[in-house]
């Protein structure tokens, strides 16, 4: 059986979707959990709902000096900092010759810079602590190249990077720091885009439906728990099989 009993998180991007059904699995699992997002109306209904194992804190990733204030969050209202799940992200998608530097260097800045800046904040109370574990919630977008997701695809490539650099650096001080890659999971950020959540025509993905935010959350969980303790270093699709290769677009009856 899982458990987080007695750890405490900070999760970003925990006001809707992965970050807030991840907030929702961990408390149950019996951790106490910091949320922290930009949304901050959605983020206090979000931890209110959850109860005292909650709190939620204004935290824009890019922000160093908000990084600084949900540590101390975490180390004063809840006396500890063991797990960090580096969520919050933006996608934009469109082709190349129409994506400004602007607009490149902006989810960099959100989906790549901000999880650096997270890795940098918990370090020393994870060290202090013994040990910890950093979840970076990349994509399939940072497994395979995707057209249309330029800065997108860069800064999830460039999240599975970073994680495999923290690891080797972090590992001595018994923090492990792993990479998750979901497919399309039914969340706001894909609303419009993504094919409805229900079955239905899914090509490529072997499951044959859209993933759900319980389905990245309960891997985030397993990463975050003791029961990954050997786990460090390595990129986790959680796509229904979409980058295990071609599914057959007919299931064959004979
Ligand atoms: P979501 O529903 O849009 O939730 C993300 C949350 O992060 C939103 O509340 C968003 O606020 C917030 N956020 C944006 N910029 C931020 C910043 N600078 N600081 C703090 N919070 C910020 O998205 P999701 O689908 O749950 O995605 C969670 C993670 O999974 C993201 O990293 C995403 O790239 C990744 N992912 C998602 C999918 C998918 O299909 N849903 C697939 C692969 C990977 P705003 O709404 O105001 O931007």
């Amino acid at each position: 059986m899982l458990t987080l009993e007695g750890r405490t998180a900070v999760i970003t991007g925990a006001a809707r979707g992965q970050g807030a059904e991840t907030a929702r699995l961990f408390a149950r699992l019996g951790a106490r959990v910091v949320l922290g997002d930009i949304r901050d109306d959605l983020g206090e209904t979000v931890a209110a709902e959850i109860g005292d194992a909650a709190l939620y804190t204004p935290l824009d990733v890019t922000d160093e000096s908000r990084w600084a204030a949900a540590v101390d969050i975490a180390l004063d209202a809840f006396g500890g900092l063991d797990i960090l799940v580096n969520n919050a992200g933006i996608f934009r998608s469109m082709p190349l010759r129409d994506e400004s530097p602007e607009a490149f260097e902006s989810t960099l800045r959100i989906n790549l810079v901000g999880p650096f800046l997270g890795i940098r904040a918990v370090r020393e109370p994870m060290i202090r602590a013994g040990g910890g574990s950093i979840v970076n919630i990349s994509s399939i977008a940072g497994l395979t190249g995707i057209a249309r997701t330029g800065g997108y695809g860069a800064s999830k490539w460039g999240l599975r990077g970073l994680t495999k650099v923290a690891a080797l650096e972090l590992g001595e001080y018994g923090i492990r720091v792993n990479s998750v890659h979901p497919g399309i999971i039914d969340t706001p950020m894909v609303e419009g885009i993504a094919p409805p959540a229900g079955p239905g025509n899914h090509p490529g993905v072997a499951l044959r439906r859209t993933g759900l935010p319980q389905d990245v959350a309960g891997l985030v969980a397993f990463l975050a728990s003791d029961a990954s303790a050997y786990l460090t270093g390595a990129e986790i699709a959680v796509d229904g099989g979409s980058t295990a290769g071609r599914a057959p677009a007919v299931t064959p009856t004979a």
